[in-house]
């Protein structure tokens, strides 16, 4: 049977692109668990919002069951689809990466996503990036690595990658914003992003990506 990976960790740690290049080499589904709750904060920030702008929680709740996220099979990659619409692109952008954390620490956000993320992974084969994989969502999964770097390395890496997805932004305010999620992530109530006391910890700070791959592929072959 194929094995059921668990990678988590702090946010531009490079999990979502590791785990892709990990999925084609091993020939395993990767699902990147943060696009699903940017794919919520997206549909909330079109249409459930008050006067002001801001996300209407309460209104996000009640709309939960309108909201149909799937992925699909495009060229050997999985596209987010929300409510059939493709909206890979609108998950990436500053305003849904400065509201996510908040949407993210809703119980019934958190409740909503759980049993699909699991149902994903029954038969086996499946990578899985996120901040509560290891701990929470699949906490039998055979491997779990847990990826950190410091934070300037890390506000590099985000903001060269909007640079080359064509999204405007400033160095600076990347950096507040990776701040500002990894605090509300690793304080909220449920499922707070940590290591699980059985992941193997990788700091990649120094590392390429080649060599994070490298690392991960040593475990997983022993
Ligand atoms: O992985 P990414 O940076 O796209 O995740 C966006 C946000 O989604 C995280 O900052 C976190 O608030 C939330 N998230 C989560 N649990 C996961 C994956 C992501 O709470 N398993």
């Amino acid at each position: 049977k194929k094995p059921v990976i668990a990678i988590d960790g702090y946010s531009s740690t490079g999990k979502s692109s590791i785990s892709k290049v990990i999925a084609e080499k091993l020939g395993l589904v990767h699902l990147d668990t943060g696009a699903l709750y940017r794919g919520i904060t997206w549909f909330a920030l079109q249409n459930c919002t008050d006067k002001n702008g801001s996300i209407d929680l309460e209104q996000l709740f009640l709309s939960l069951h309108n909201i149909q996220l799937e992925f699909k099979n495009l060229d050997e990659e999985l596209i987010l689809h929300l409510n059939h619409e493709d909206i890979s692109k609108e998950i990436r952008s500053n305003e849904v990466s400065d509201n996510v954390s908040v949407v993210a620490k809703q119980k019934e956000v958190r409740d909503f996503l759980l049993q699909y993320q699991r149902s994903l992974a029954e038969k086996g084969g499946i990578i899985m990036d996120g901040r509560d994989i290891g701990t929470v969502v699949l906490p039998n999964a055979d491997f779990k690595f847990f990826l950190t770097a410091s934070i300037d390395e890390r506000t590099k890496r985000r903001y060269h990658e909007l640079l080359s997805l064509g999204i405007e932004a400033e160095e600076q305010q990347v950096k507040e914003n990776l701040i500002e999620r990894d605090k509300i992530d690793s304080e909220r109530e449920i499922a707070p992003l940590k290591q699980a006391e059985d992941a193997i910890v990788i700091d990649n700070t120094f590392l390429t990506k080649e060599e994070t791959i490298e690392s991960i592929l040593s475990y997983l072959k022993n």
